[in-house]
């Protein structure tokens, strides 16, 4: 199965200067940083060294009624202004990301342990992207085909995971402040920095204070700002549970709701399709972000005649990713964001060794403090296997086989998710048909974890509901 390679951990310490971490941080509200009512904080590290990168101030439920408050204040005021000058904000705010992107891209990579290259080469210009897409749109509303009067709701809270900070950040504010609404926004407490770095942005911006707030903390604090009776409006990207149980608090309320969930992607590789092409959508698909991806492409359906070639040709780009330092611009895998998430991902993969499934991993040397786990693959697969049907949520792919077109639709849609998947096949009308009857949000055909601002991305079942990015992703903010 190719070399095996060692893989040395080589930290890469002059690139961290390049961002100025201060000891501690407070929560932005109302146009000004701090500290929580209470004076409670808590500690992010760093996932690749386990270093304290900063204290954050952990918001009360106390600290997410002012928030709100100041959310409702600077409402009427950010919604009454003409789109093209909230346009100008939010174009301000999409400039000032592209130049401090280093910044933004280091700070991001300490606090989240994702490589460098990825969010130097694709977080961060997404990030920019997507706020010079939005903030397109504010003046021209009226011709977004919701009719000629759209209104804002008004408070948008926004609940937002871990594996991409910054980018989930700005699929939840661009177009929030693009349609007139202010923002209440939480960040996951494993990664609170970037957004408080973005708060900074608003102040760089001259953002009118009370239009975009922020509040770290955990669970609780997402808890209080989802069940504030003040909020118009509930944005949550998350797990499926946590989005089971948001839906239950906003149940019975006027709070308008949008969720964007788990997933078990399927990526479907067909025999007549390009095998070297195919590897590399599988890498990208289940080992960018070290698989810490709800469209991941987590299972590969791989059509039984290609099946040794592949995996073949899999085994052997694997031994190639060098996993380490994620400052190291040359690494391809990072961390794993935090010891909780090492430790699901370690359950699930023993599960699927316990259950049969056969496990391989390229020879590789882990470093030891941090939280690492080798990119994975899984074969002899069933779809009974915890491993088929669960979100693993890291490296670790499970491999199973189909002989028919209707047979591979069938075991892609077996999941109680649907958020994406891929098709690896020649044939332009096969990827039609597939497309047809494969039930995800976002399928992509020869390629795997594109994104663009202009495309709708969102799930169906248990992967939520709702559209982010391109026109849909406006609805989402307002009353038509
Ligand atoms: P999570 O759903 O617990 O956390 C997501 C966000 O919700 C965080 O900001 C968290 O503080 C907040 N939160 C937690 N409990 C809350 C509550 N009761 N009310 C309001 N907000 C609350 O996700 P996690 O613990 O970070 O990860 C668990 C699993 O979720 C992962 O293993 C993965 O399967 C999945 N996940 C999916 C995505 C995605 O993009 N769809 C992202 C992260 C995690």
């Amino acid at each position: 199965t190719g070399p095996a390679k060692a893989f040395a951990y080589a930290p890469a310490p002059e690139s961290r200067a390049i961002v100025d971490i201060a000891p501690s941080y407070g929560l932005f509200v109302d146009g000004e940083f701090r500290d929580a009512s209470d004076g409670k904080v808590f500690k992010t590290v760093s996932p690749a060294s386990e270093e304290v990168l900063s204290e954050v101030a952990q918001a009360s439920a106390e600290d997410v009624d002012t928030a709100v408050r100041a959310a409702r204040a600077a409402h009427a005021e950010w919604a009454a202004l003409p789109g093209a000058e909230r346009a100008k904000y939010l174009f301000r705010i999409a400039r000032i990301v592209q130049e401090r992107a280093r910044e933004l891209a280091v700070l991001e990579t300490l606090d989240n342990g994702k490589p460098i290259r990825e969010t130097r080469d694709a977080d961060l210009p997404l990030i920019a992207a997507h706020f010079f897409y939005y903030a397109g749109w504010a003046d021209k509303l009226p011709h977004a085909g919701f009719g000629p009067d759209p209104r804002p709701l008004g408070v948008a809270a926004q609940v937002i995971p871990w594996n991409f900070p910054l980018l989930m950040l700005a699929w939840k504010i661009a177009p929030a402040l693009a349609t007139g609404n202010t923002v209440v926004l939480k960040p996951a407490e494993t990664t609170p920095l970037s957004a408080l770095f973005f708060a900074d942005i608003c102040r760089q911006a001259g953002l009118p204070r009370g239009v975009v707030n922020i509040v770290t903390g955990a669970g609780p604090t997402g808890a209080a700002l989802v069940a504030h009776p003040d909020v118009d409006k509930v944005a949550f990207t998350g797990s499926t549970a946590v989005g089971k149980e948001i839906a239950r608090t906003v149940a019975g309320t006027r709070k308008r709701l949008t969720l964007e969930l788990g997933g078990k992607g399927a990526n479907i590789v067909f025999d007549d399709a390009p095998i070297d092409q195919a590897v590399e959508g599988i890498v990208n698909g289940i080992y960018f972000n070290g698989g810490q991806v709800c469209c991941a492409g987590s299972r590969l359906l791989v059509q039984e005649s290609v099946q040794d070639e592949l995996l073949d040709a899999l085994k052997r780009r694997l031994a190639t990713l060098r996993i380490g330092d994620p400052l190291d611009k040359n690494t391809d895998v990072g961390a794993i964001n935090s010891a909780e998430q090492l430790a699901r991902i370690t359950e699930l993969t023993r599960a699927g060794e316990a259950e049969g499934a056969e496990r391989w991993s390229p020879a590789c040397e882990l470093p030891s403090t941090g939280y690492w786990f080798a990119p994975t693959v899984f074969t002899n697969v069933t779809q009974a296997h915890r491993i088929a049907r669960e979100e693993i949520f890291g490296p670790v792919l499970s491999v199973l086989t189909f002989r028919t077109p209707d047979e591979a639709v069938a075991k892609a849609n077996n999941t109680p998710y649907g958020l994406s998947a891929g098709v690896w096949t020649e044939k332009g009308s096969r990827i039609l048909k597939m497309a047809q009857q494969l039930r995800a949000g976002v399928i992509w055909s020869n390629t795997f974890n594109k994104f663009d601002p202009t495309s709708p991305f969102g799930g169906y079942q248990e992967s939520g509901f709702g559209r982010e990015g391109g026109r849909h992703g406006l609805e989402a903010y307002l009353d038509v």
